[in-house]
């Protein structure tokens, strides 16, 4: 048998825009990795122990499908801080945040129906659209604001087709936070045009000294789908647990996806999140302090080479740089680096074609390897 038993879109292998750079890295000693969106601490010792403790007592069978009523509970909790006030049937629990967006996707598209990305965007929305049998509709925001939320060229790309939005708030790549009159406008848009907004906040506890965060819902509590984790908040990439709460309509019928592809969340995993939910602010604070420091130093020291811009970080964990002056392309500047300088990042290529000209920087560094990376980039000359 061969491999033209695979459906279409499978049949050649994925065009890999990374491949190349960290084919080179894999085969390079010292490479200062800021590729990767993996805080680079372990989950703090309290959860996993909360988690030991539940799975020796027997916590090691399924859940119910929408997950622990603890659990679901303790993120109702958690946004009451934003005042909202969720009821435990709009939250779904899942296998992270990405998992939550896919079956919710599955459970809204017919084939053909659109749903529009402003881009840059995380990579995978592209792919879970399609694969869910949608069309993905870009976007591209503008890096003269930022890369704000435009939702007047959104509302240009809305068709009979269209049934969603993905945004992610604030950004990976750009850590850009969408500002209350962003939020305004793109919440009246969807209400306009009866839309779904999925709002991708995986990031919502990484934002920069000053800066506030609200959650897209409160603006169109009955159109936004939120789209969160614990991934991220609590270092806690591994154990493969999110969330998506919205109208109980859709929740249902997401639980309905679900129940044909993972049934429930990991049970051990929903207790560590029970526990760090619980614990929330100390828990996740000194993850949080060490990234605002790591990125304003990134932001500052960046700053002041004379052919790099960097874009404001409200938010997230990473740093958007500007190397149009360097004359590069994204792909062939991340090339350079890591030849020049033994350093791995990813080109904003990977993050849609609005993205090009720029490198995301991962601060998934301690500090020093971010000195050292900053010192050798100001030694490059183009
Ligand atoms: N959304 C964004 C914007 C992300 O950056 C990531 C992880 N890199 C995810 C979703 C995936 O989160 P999870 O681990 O909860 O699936």
């Amino acid at each position: 048998m061969d491999k033209s038993i695979l459906s279409q879109p499978y049949q050649k292998p994925a065009k890999n825009i990374l491949a190349d750079v960290c084919a080179m890295a894999a085969s390079m000693d010292n490479v200062i990795d800021l590729s990767v969106g993996d805080p680079n601490f372990k989950t703090p010792q309290p959860i996993i122990d909360y988690a030991y403790k539940k799975t020796s007592e027997g916590m090691t069978h399924y859940t119910s499908a929408e997950g622990l009523p603890e659990l679901k509970a303790a993120l109702c909790d958690y946004y009451k801080q934003y005042d909202l006030h969720f009821d435990p049937d709009q939250v779904l629990v899942t296998v992270g945040a990405q998992h939550g967006l896919f079956i919710a996707l599955e459970a809204i598209l017919d084939p053909g129906d659109e749903v529009i990305i402003p881009q840059p965007s995380y990579s995978p929305y592209i792919n879970q659209v399609k694969i869910a049998g949608g069309k993905p509709v870009t976007v591209d925001n503008k890096a003269a604001d930022n890369f704000a939320i435009d939702a007047d060229a959104i509302a240009q790309k809305i068709t009979p087709k269209t049934k969603a939005i993905i945004v992610n708030t604030p950004n990976n790549p750009t850590g850009h936070l969408m500002s209350e009159s962003e939020m305004k406008a793109l919440a009246d848009l969807a209400i306009k045009n009866d839309l779904l907004i999925f709002s991708d906040e995986i990031y919502a506890d990484y934002i920069m000294p000053g800066k506030h965060f609200t959650p897209l819902a409160k603006y169109a509590p009955d159109n936004v789908v939120t789209n969160g984790g614990m991934s991220k908040c609590f270092a806690m990439t591994g154990w493969r647990i999110g969330y998506i709460i919205g109208p109980d309509w859709l929740i249902n019928a997401a639980n309905e996806v679900n129940d044909a592809v993972t049934y429930v969340a990991p049970t051990m995993s929903q207790e560590a999140a029970i526990y760090g939910l619980q614990h929330h602010d100390e828990l996740s604070q000194p993850i949080v302090a060490a990234f605002q420091k790591r990125l304003t130093y990134l932001q500052d020291s960046l700053s002041k080479i004379d052919w790099i811009k960097t874009v404001p970080v409200d938010g997230s964990i990473y740093i958007f740089v500007d190397i149009r002056q360097s004359g590069l392309n994204s792909v062939d500047f991340a090339d350079q680096l890591l030849k020049k300088a033994g350093i791995l990042v990813v080109p904003g290529l990977a993050f849609g074609p609005a993205g090009e000209g720029f490198i995301r920087i991962a601060a998934t560094q301690p500090m020093d390897q971010l000195q050292e990376a900053v010192k050798k980039i100001s030694t490059l000359k183009w």
